[in-house]
């Protein structure tokens, strides 16, 4: 039933389309198998000096990119409690964003929220608006929101959060690092983080985070930052190209051979196939309506990530009937998120997959709803 190119049938990949964790490579995964370094010596440190520069360029960042031996959460909580004093603004629009906003409230933080519905991203005119009500020491924001397939204008809203000199602006791009555009540096984001199985196609069980010297500072005037996600340790290990503690040192191996992948590729083109995948997604989208088969993006149009699709399935279909029927075809998709578990399907195109690979998936999801 399932066309498989001969690529396909040699390694298997390119049918597992989760919006994380994501399909890692076979050369990726056997990476890992080799023998234990310590974490003192001088192996771990010409190791992380050799993944530190494909770090930087996968960030757009000149300063040291932490390794976190955590998933991605781990530096969420990191950014609230190393970043922020008393109160907090959370821009909410999907279940990711609503973790942000979780994590700094059972920090104790006092969180106010802008929120607009889900699928929706944050036009920088809202954010304006809260600013100018309240003063915060931080606000949270979610690039590439996994639950819906939002991509909110980050960019934008650092020049608005620049306006305000006592306020920091911390990043969750745990779908957008790796897959689209990412100027930590340029779009001055006090602190960005992301983590190993979404864009940038590894296992999970890393974290990567970047601080400007702003989140340095704040982190130097609050004195209960907690231990294991201390940004001011992460700083003093990579000042020895060391972690903190014990970091996960296969992790460590997949993760230089796949950022020799990424610089092969270059982060450009990598973002322009992300960006092509995630057009084929919604012209297919479009074609599939004008058949009758009545699916929509949930995200309009110019708030769309281009490495996660959520789409609305039509009445009567639900996410996990549809997850069920393509996985007998072969290939693994995501129901819904949260509240929108029934109503919408997503995509993960991200990573490591190409524009070949994704046809065949539409194909089959083609076939599911049609069958
Ligand atoms: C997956 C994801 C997270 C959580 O990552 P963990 O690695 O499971 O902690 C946070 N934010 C976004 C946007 C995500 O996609």
């Amino acid at each position: 039933m399932t066309r498989v190119t001969s690529r396909d049938a040699a390694t298997g990949f390119g049918r597992f389309f989760l919006p994380g964790p994501t399909e890692v490579r076979p050369e990726i995964l056997a990476a890992q198998a080799r023998p234990m370094i310590g974490h003192r010596g001088t192996a771990i440190q010409e190791l992380i000096a050799r993944v530190e520069p494909g770090l930087q360029r996968v960030f757009g960042t000149a300063r040291p990119v932490y390794i976190s031996s955590s998933s991605a959460t781990g530096l969420m909580e990191a950014a609230i409690r190393s970043c922020s004093r008393k109160r907090v603004l959370a821009l909410v629009n999907g279940a990711f964003s609503e973790r942000f906003r979780a994590i700094a409230e059972s920090n104790g933080r006092e969180v106010d929220a802008v929120e607009v519905p889900w699928g929706n991203g944050h036009p920088p005119e809202l954010l304006e608006e809260a600013l100018g009500r309240a003063s915060y020491d931080a606000v949270t924001v979610v690039h590439s929101e996994t639950s819906t397939g939002a991509l909110n204008p980050v960019a934008d809203l650092a020049q608005v959060v620049h306006g305000y000199e006592d306020t920091l602006l911390l990043v969750d791009s745990v779908t957008g690092v790796g897959g689209t555009r990412m100027e930590a540096d340029r779009w001055r984001l006090d602190f960005v983080l992301t983590g190993s199985q979404k864009a940038l196609a590894l296992p999970p069980g890393l974290a990567f985070g970047v601080a400007q010297e702003s989140a340095l500072r704040r982190a130097e005037t609050i004195p209960d930052r907690g231990t294991y996600f201390d940004i001011l340790a992460f700083e003093a290990g990579l000042a020895k190209q060391q972690t903190p503690n014990t970091p996960a040192v296969s992790l460590l191996y997949a993760l230089e051979a796949q950022l020799e992948r990424i610089d092969k590729e270059t982060i450009t083109w990598r973002c322009e196939r992300h960006r092509e995948m995630a057009e084929r997604v919604w012209h297919w989208v479009e074609a599939m309506a004008d058949r009758g088969i009545g699916l929509s993006m949930l995200a309009p149009d110019g708030y769309r990530s281009p490495t996660v699709s959520c789409i609305r399935l039509p009445e009567g279909r639900t996410g996990p009937e549809i997850t069920t029927k393509l996985r007998e075809r072969g290939f693994t998709i995501a129901p819904g998120y949260g509240k929108l578990k029934d109503s919408t399907i997503r995509i993960g195109h991200m990573g490591d997959h190409t524009i070949q690979e994704l046809d065949e998936l539409l194909d089959q999801l083609e076939g599911a709803l049609t069958e």
